[in-house]
């Protein structure tokens, strides 16, 4: 059984998830309603921006059904802005910004700096035998994390990939460089064959 996987698709980057997602064995689902989450075993929530994804989440009645399924253990990979709809404190977020709270991380918006906006690095991933390269773009930048969060990885002393329990974020954007080891270790620390 191949797991469906459903990817946030209210705004930003998520069609090259579902490529890199196929890739490693998933069926995907785009989600832009309630509905769409019926039979969804895991979500991907992608980057573009977390002020309006927040407000996106709320107008189309998913925040408080993801929020539910979260809460369940769904498992829930997060990238870039979508790191920053999972983190349970964002800072410089916009005043009525809402996040889920899944993983126990402090993280900063466009904490790199507007003048290096973007920049891209090789990235020592745990357990990987080569490098990952890393594309960050106007990327959140962690400020703490909690002790139950496992960091895979950092940049220049600083996590930008971490695992807590059933959610993993990345400060970076792992779908965009045809490389697909970061979903497929999203997807095997999961046993979804034994599930409705
Ligand atoms: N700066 C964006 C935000 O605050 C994130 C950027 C990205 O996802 N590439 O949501």
């Amino acid at each position: 059984m191949r797991p469906l996987i459903g990817v946030l698709a209210l705004q930003g980057a998520f069609a090259a998830h579902e490529a890199a997602l196929a890739e490693v064995g998933a069926q995907t689902r785009q989600v832009r309603t309630p509905a769409d989450l019926s039979g969804v075993q895991a979500m991907v929530l992608p980057g573009g921006e977390s002020s309006v994804m927040s407000k996106l989440l709320e107008s189309s009645g998913l925040f408080g059904e993801i929020q539910s399924r979260l809460s369940d253990g769904m498992p829930a990979f997060g990238t870039c802005a979508g790191m920053i709809l999972l983190a349970s404190e964002v800072l410089d977020g916009r005043a009525d910004q809402r996040s889920f709270g899944a993983i126990d991380i402090s993280v900063r918006r466009n904490g790199y700096g507007r003048q290096i906006d973007s920049f891209e690095a090789d990235l020592a991933v745990e357990g990987e035998s080569s490098p990952f390269h890393g594309v960050f773009i106007r990327a959140p930048k962690v400020e703490s994390v909690g002790h139950s969060v496992h960091v895979l990885a950092t940049h220049d002393g600083v996590p930008v990939l971490a695992r807590q329990g059933n959610v993993m974020v990345a400060s970076f954007h792992p779908e965009l460089t045809g490389d697909a080891r970061l979903h497929r270790l999203f997807l095997q620390q999961h046993d979804f064959q034994h599930e409705g």
